[in-house]
């Protein structure tokens, strides 16, 4: 029998008040049941989010270097952790354990920079026009915040969005996906190890429609950070209007990645390969449309290949695998019926397109890395976000086609070109519809110490990281004294 969890609210570890737990479940092999987690209720949520509200007077009432040093404390405990949370993330969401690595390695550059920047940030002092008058800004916390995670990067979206929120005086409640609740708890612990006070950070695991709604709309939450699919993103932000709270959307994508004829090919093969099946292609940023000028594309094609047949598919935490399952049953499905239907539409299949039925990975969601080509704007492969290991390849006469197809979709989170040609590339960095772009990069490089988020239906409000990470959190207070000197 797989261990019970419990949830965290205001400092202890309890079941959910409605008695029911389900089941998590290895992607890797669905017969195995990693753990057995709360299926909380909005009786749970209202009790996590009281907690939060109460601690919120203290944590906010304490120096911003006295907060610094607690989760700087965490922060110790994450490093000396990361291979024991590295296992869970593995277990959970089915990515290699190198692969679990850096998203902790990324997690621990995320929750650095926010604290270094929770101790720089503060207001301004504006000159007044009346003499004798001081007049500045000021920053507060909004109070208790709502964090509603994915399952993708089920520890690096947390700290991302966490550190913020607590540096600046917030407290908050975690909801981490069903897929991945131990990714969450391995979170939440770093803080309760750390002695952070009772009540800052909450955990409840379980249904988001469920919980999640309660999260949305009780008065007490100031505001909801929430990473997910578009649709739910569209529903939270509905729901949480009425009340008045601040969102920020992390949503889905499409993301492009345009090679132009005089591109460094195998740099933008290799950036296409790594972007479009790193973690089974369930990156937010990940490359899911190569958009090539023709002379170019027997060539690309080959290159991608090259390296599409050196993927190895396993078990995550076999060393030999470079590519693990997709997340749980339902993606499989969604990615499976994906494919159909671009072969349906008359998308070509160049490799893969099936789930892997042989051998011990029949037992998980494994899925083949897959490039479809004679991709045209119309078909479905073109626009909707699949989230698996899937590629599609589209050709392009010239510059201006590359870039009205690469904006010819809902979503706009990241893009990249691949070109020698500096002018072409600054026409492309203007006019690509996205929140995050690059040149001669992958689609999915990001640094910490810049803000990371996606217009049109990507992503909305205030973006995560960087300067924008506290800003989210935070509101302005201005302040005019007379002082007489
Ligand atoms: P999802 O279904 O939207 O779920 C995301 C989170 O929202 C989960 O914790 C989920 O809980 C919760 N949720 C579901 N319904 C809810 C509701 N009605 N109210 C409140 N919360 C609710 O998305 P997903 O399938 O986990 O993740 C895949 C998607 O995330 C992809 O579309 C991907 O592009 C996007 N993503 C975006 C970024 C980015 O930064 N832009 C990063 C990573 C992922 P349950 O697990 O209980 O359903
Ligand atoms: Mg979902």
């Amino acid at each position: 029998m797989a261990n019970i969890h419990n949830n965290y609210i205001d400092g202890k570890w309890i079941p959910s008040s409605g008695g029911d737990t389900y089941e998590q479940r290895s992607p890797a092999d669905l017969a195995e049941v990693t753990g057995v987690w709360q299926k909380s209720t909005t009786d749970d949520a209202r009790q996590a989010v009281e907690a939060a509200r109460r601690a919120f007077e203290s944590w906010s009432g304490l120096s911003v270097y006295q907060r610094a040093e607690y989760l700087n404390a965490a922060l110790e405990l994450m490093i000396e952790r990361a291979d024991a949370i590295a296992k869970v993330i593995t277990a959970e969401n089915g990515k290699t354990i190198p692969e679990s690595r850096s998203e902790i390695a990324s997690a621990v550059r995320e929750m650095e920079f926010q604290i270094y920047q929770g101790v720089r940030t503060g207001g301004e002092v504006m000159p007044s026009s009346m003499s004798g008058v001081l007049a500045y800004t000021i920053r507060r916390p909004l109070g208790a915040v709502a964090v509603i995670a994915p399952w993708n990067f089920p520890f690096n979206v947390p700290a991302r969005k966490i550190t913020p929120a607590l540096i600046s005086g917030n407290t908050c409640v975690l909801k981490p996906a069903q897929l991945t609740p131990g990714a969450g708890e391995q979170f939440v612990r770093l803080f309760e190890d750390a002695g952070v006070p009772a009540g800052v950070i909450n955990l409840i695991t379980g249904s988001g429609s469920v919980i999640g709604a309660e999260l949305v709309t009780n008065p007490a939450i100031r505001a909801i950070t929430f990473t997910g699919s578009t649709e739910v993103g569209r529903s939270i932000n509905a729901k949480a209007a009425t009340g008045m709270k601040r969102t920020q959307l992390e949503m889905g994508g499409k993301n492009p990645l345009v090679v132009l004829t005089d591109a460094d090919l195998p740099a933008a093969a290799a950036a296409t390969a790594l972007a479009a099946f790193a973690c089974a292609g369930q990156w937010c940023t990940s490359t899911s449309r190569a958009i090539v000028q023709r002379p170019v594309l027997d060539e690309f094609i080959d290159l991608l290949l090259g390296h599409v047949r050196k993927i190895v598919v396993g078990k995550g935490d076999d060393k030999a695998s470079t590519m693990g399952p997709v997340c749980g049953q339902t993606q499989l499905d969604g990615i499976l019926a994906a494919i159909e239907k671009g072969k349906a539409q008359g998308a070509t299949l160049l490799v893969g397109g099936g789930r892997i039925t042989e051998g011990d990975l029949a037992k998980g969601c494994f899925v083949e890395p897959t490039v479809f080509t004679d991709v045209t704007a119309d078909m479905s492969v073109a626009q909707d976000e699949i989230f698996g290991p899937v590629l599609s390849v589209m050709t392009v006469d010239d510059f201006d086609e590359a870039v009205d197809l690469a904006n010819a979709v809902e979503f706009g989170l990241a893009s990249s070109v691949y070109t020698a040609d500096l002018e072409k590339a600054m026409e492309f960095v203007g006019r690509t519809d996205v929140g995050l772009t690059h040149v001669n990069m992958p689609t999915a490089y990001k640094e910490p110490q810049l803000s990371f988020g996606g217009v049109k239906a990507s992503g909305h409000g205030i973006p995560e990281a960087g300067p924008t990470g506290i800003e989210f959190f935070t509101e302005h207070k201005t302040v005019y004294i007379r002082t007489g000197v």
